[in-house]
């Protein structure tokens, strides 16, 4: 008899953006409960594609800033990158990867990320930090 993996309830790993703790989702949750911190987190990825300014803007999926985006914040946190054609005003901390499109540009303190793409034409104004990683706490499976 042929063995068939059952795909059933496909899972990520996240992290939280507040306290660092790792645990397993679905797939296709949008937010939940971080067990390390009791807060509720956002794990959707997040589209900008207009003049968005927040206090904070935070997920542990992907933030996408689109050409016309703009986000004004005091903090942005992503867990698994940005990717950013627009404008970005504000701290940024992310594990995962950023990418600045040619006419992109950031402005803040400092921007700590895993690693960084920087389109030629691109302007960054404040400090690097790369590669910085958000401090580990142990896995839980939820
Ligand atoms: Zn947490």
């Amino acid at each position: 008899m042929a063995k068939s993996k059952a795909k059933a309830g496909t899972r990520k790993t996240i992290r939280c953006y507040l306290c660092g703790q790792e645990l397993d989702v679905s797939a296709r949750t949008m937010s939940t409960t971080c067990p390390g911190c009791n807060k509720a987190i956002k794990v959707e990825d997040l589209l900008v594609k207009s003049y968005l300014p927040v206090n904070d803007l935070q997920t542990c999926g992907m933030i996408k800033i689109t050409k016309r985006g703009r986000v004004a914040a005091k903090i942005i946190q992503s867990g698994d990158g940005i990717e950013c054609e627009g404008a970005i005003e504000g701290d940024v901390e992310t594990d995962g990867h950023v990418r600045l499109g040619p006419k992109a540009s950031w402005k803040g303190k400092v921007l700590r990320c895993g690693s960084i793409d920087i389109a030629v034409g691109a302007t960054i104004i404040g400090e690097l930090k790369i590669p910085w990683v958000r401090k580990k706490s142990r896995k839980i499976i939820i």
